[in-house]
């Protein structure tokens, strides 16, 4: 693993560790503790997705807000919101066909 600042290592533990302790708790708890339980991580994880998603709104040109491949945006959906799509709805996004760009040069010069 690559080296992690320790503030952002300690964040990236807390939140693995709590996704832990839900997993065990889902596992293993009786009903009686689990509702209550999972009704206000139910309340914490749509809240999540929300904002997360929100970060990851599309542009007016079609890209990601906040996602990028070196100094271009991704299209959107981007990676996040294919995931949300793929874990919330139980589905993988279709890719769309690409399509050349009208800039690209080759496709003016096939198009002759
Ligand atoms: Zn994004």
């Amino acid at each position: 693993m690559s080296a992690v600042w320790p503030a952002k290592d300690d964040t990236r533990r807390a939140v693995l560790a709590r996704l832990a302790a839900l997993d065990d708790v889902a596992g293993k708890a009786d009903s009686p503790t689990l509702l209550p339980l999972a009704r206000t991580e139910l309340h914490h994880l749509a809240d999540g997705w929300r904002r997360l998603l929100t970060v990851h709104c599309a542009e007016p040109d079609g890209s990601c807000a906040s996602c990028r491949t070196g100094i271009r945006a991704r299209r959107w959906p981007c990676p996040v919101w294919r995931a949300a799509h793929e874990q919330l709805i139980g589905e993988r996004v279709q890719h769309r066909q690409r399509t050349l760009s009208p800039r690209n040069r080759f496709t003016r010069l096939s198009r002759r």
